[in-house]
């Protein structure tokens, strides 16, 4: 199917919220992973987001390069261009993009969209995420909400966060942040549903934090607090009425149990983000190829290897395959298997 337009995508996040199931929201950083989300998500028969970091978007644009707003635009056209093959919506979205990062990526992002407008092209990112955790709540919305007025005239969502993600994405760390700000309090949340609400018609996405953490731990480490998204929601709706309810992301998901992730979706989380998972599925199969042919891969003493080795496409052929299946678990886990608007 095409990229999801506006309308779609906003579909998309009402029929997750009536029907208890979210989406995955993968992280990709190449035509290679991106392929593996498209993959993934249509052999679970799911609609999904695939988004880009500002790491991940300066990646793609080359080492040499390392132009982060080219590397977002040029995945996100591989993705308008090969969509179509696949038989599930996506939507696009970019990740994380702190405060001083906005006039390098996030806007300019919004502008090669107005400017895709103006000549009658479709938008070219359905979503983009303002992370001003780092800042004091009231700076926070100060930025978030002209912002969201201005991606509202061109049919953008905005993801906003409150409240901070432990552990380290992208080379960013949340150390030395208190532990209370690892868990959003209602009244943080009234005062970004009363802020945002006052863009009329705009749809925005909120990640509040519950203890979620980046990155991978071993069990035990996350104390993951899923009541404090009911207690915000709960506060929301008897304040503003139950149109006010956020439409939640789940940062820093990796490693959670299920009964929390389900948890976490019956409070209104429609999209899961989900990077280390995917990627460490993606590297294992690299590994395996590698450890298991190594004197095919390599030029043992004086040997010649085996170009069907190493070949790069072999391996990244199988990681694609196994990324994929990952996603394909993620769809699982978030009640997602079958539930794609493009049948029906
Ligand atoms: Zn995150």
């Amino acid at each position: 199917m095409p990229i999801a337009d506006y309308a779609m995508y906003c579909r998309m996040l009402e029929r997750a919220i009536e029907n208890h199931f979210a989406y995955p929201a993968i992280n990709v950083s190449s035509l290679t992973t991106a392929n593996a989300v498209l993959k993934g998500l249509a052999e679970g028969r799911s609609d999904g987001i695939i988004q880009v970091s500002t790491g991940g978007a300066a990646f793609a644009s080359g080492s040499s390069v390392k132009d982060m707003v080219l590397g977002a635009i040029s995945i996100a056209t591989h993705v308008h261009r090969v969509a179509d093959r696949y038989p599930i919506y996506v939507a696009l979205h970019t990740d994380h993009c702190q405060a001083q990062l906005l006039n390098s990526f996030l806007i300019p992002l919004v502008e090669e969209t107005e400017r895709r407008r103006r000549a009658g092209l479709p938008n070219l990112f359905n979503s983009h995420m303002f992370d001003g955790s780092a800042l004091p709540l009231k700076e926070n919305l100060d930025i978030a909400v002209p912002l969201l007025e201005r991606c509202h005239r061109s049919e953008l969502v905005l993801e906003v966060e409150a409240g901070v993600v432990g552990g380290e994405e992208d080379g960013i760390k949340a150390e030395g942040a208190p532990a209370e700000k690892l868990y959003t309090t209602p009244e943080d949340m009234l005062e970004v549903a009363r802020s945002l609400s006052a863009v009329k018609g705009a749809r925005f996405l909120f990640a509040a934090t519950f203890g979620n953490v980046h990155g991978v731990y071993k069990p035990g480490h996350v104390k993951l607090k899923p009541a404090i998204l009911k207690d915000g929601q709960d506060a929301v709706e008897k304040k503003y009425g139950r149109d006010a309810r956020f439409y939640l992301v789940f940062h820093g998901g990796s490693g959670s149990l299920l009964e929390e992730i389900h948890e976490a979706i019956d409070y209104g989380v429609v999209k899961m983000n989900i990077d280390t998972d995917t990627q460490y599925a993606f590297t294992r199969a690299v590994a395996d190829h590698m450890l298991r042919h190594y004197d095919g891969v390599l030029k043992v003493d004086g040997e010649v290897g085996n170009k069907k080795q190493y070949d790069p496409r072999v391996y990244l052929g199988l990681a694609e395959a196994a990324m994929a299946e990952r996603v394909k678990a993620a769809i699982t886990a978030l009640r997602g298997v079958g539930t794609t608007l493009a049948s029906a």
